[in-house]
């Protein structure tokens, strides 16, 4: 099912905590909402479900007005970040729950057969007698989305469903998820602050801020082309660095580059954004003057990737840069030494800087 909102605003007193929010999310797919919280995605979300209603806009399924329509009319799926499942009943009867409150609902074969099976897509029949208590974080959340599903939802939406969990265990669960959503195919819209997560689960991804939309896209997309500054620096570590632009070049200090695609505009004084990957680090011999000088003020090498904290020579400003740890080693990079820099990619924004 396809679900489309559109300039859906909502305000609690005087703060708007939604502002004119327009976006489609395609049928089957996985889309993740990702913001900081505060940033109005639980709210949005809730609308969606129907357990709140925007003060103005509109929500269509599958080109169908359900603006009005309660919850209990919309077939929605729910998980919420703390396991919601209720501690007096079984692994099994917690599953069957949504099943058998209905008044002409399913005969008892039909529910066992039926949660039986939700069981196993989750991968946790056998703990189908367990109680709450006795399940890890983990499997909890496992077993909140085998019930959210036995209602047969339209679409699913899972408000920060790891959130409580520890690193480890979200990393694994992110991977089963997006596995799972592979076999089911059903739309789903995951909601969470982690970029992370975000770009590694989801098909699209929708970068919200203060109740509003900043940018929506693959994540690929979203990750190469932030279209905001904010965007850019949500998405991962990044320096901003004063440079000036003139006639499609950019320059740092002294040093200079192309930059490519983007601010035609002349800038005497602006900003660049620079990914810490997107610097190239060298011997002095090796660019001659064309580089910028820097110190390597300290080197964490610990993984594959090694961060280096650079200071300026020229003006001691800081600079974090990311090169393959064996690129340290080949080097024979030491802390307190100068080497060049070069910047292999910088984005230019024309007007807002604030954040
Ligand atoms: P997120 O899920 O992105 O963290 P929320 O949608 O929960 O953000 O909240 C967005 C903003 O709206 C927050 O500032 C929050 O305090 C406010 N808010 C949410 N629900 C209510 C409410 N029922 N009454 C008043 N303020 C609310
Ligand atoms: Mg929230």
């Amino acid at each position: 099912m396809s679900i489309e909102i559109q300039n859906v605003s909502k305000s609690f007193g005087t703060f708007a905590a939604l502002s004119d929010v327009s976006l489609t999310v395609p049928n089957g797919k996985l889309m993740a909402w990702l913001g900081p919280s505060g940033s109005g995605k639980t709210t949005l979300l809730r609308i969606l479900g129907g357990l709140e209603f925007g003060d103005c806009g509109k929500i269509f399924f599958d080109n169908e007005d359900i603006t009005d329509v309660p919850t209990r009319l919309r077939q929605v799926g729910f998980v919420f970040q703390n396991y919601a499942l209720f501690g007096h009943m079984t692994v099994f009867q917690n599953v069957a729950f949504g099943l058998t409150i209905k008044s002409k609902g399913p005969s008892k074969s039909e529910i066992r057969e039926k949660v039986m099976d939700l069981l196993q897509k989750v991968q946790l029949e056998h703990l189908a007698h367990r109680y709450p208590n006795q399940l890890s974080g983990g499997q909890s959340q496992r077993i909140a989305l085998a019930r959210a599903l036995a209602v047969n939802p339209r679409f699913l939406l899972l408000d920060e469903p790891f959130g409580a969990l520890d690193a480890q265990v979200r990393k694994e669960l992110r991977r089963w998820i997006r596995q799972l959503h592979e076999d089911l195919g059903l739309t789903t819209i995951f909601v969470t602050h982690d970029q992370e997560e975000a770009l590694e689960v989801a098909d699209q991804v929708v970068i919200m801020n203060q109740g509003k939309i900043e940018q929506i896209g693959t994540p690929q997309q979203v990750y190469d082309a932030p279209a905001t500054p904010f965007v850019y620096r949500f998405l991962g570590n990044v320096n901003v660095l004063p440079a000036s632009i003139n006639k499609g070049k950019i320059k740092f200090g002294r040093t200079e580059m192309v930059l490519e695609g983007h601010a035609t505009v002349d800038h005497s004084e602006t900003l660049a954004f620079v990914r810490p990957h997107e610097i190239e680090i060298s011997r002095k011999t090796l660019f001659h003057s064309a580089g910028l000088e820097v110190i390597i003020q300290k080197i964490h090498s610990a993984g594959p990737i090694a961060k280096l904290s650079l200071s300026r020579l020229d003006n001691a400003e800081k600079i974090q840069a990311e090169v393959p740890r064996r690129q340290v080693d080949s080097l024979n990079l030491k802390e307190g030494e100068s080497v060049l820099i070069r910047i292999q990619n910088a984005r230019v924004f024309q007007d807002d800087y604030s954040i």
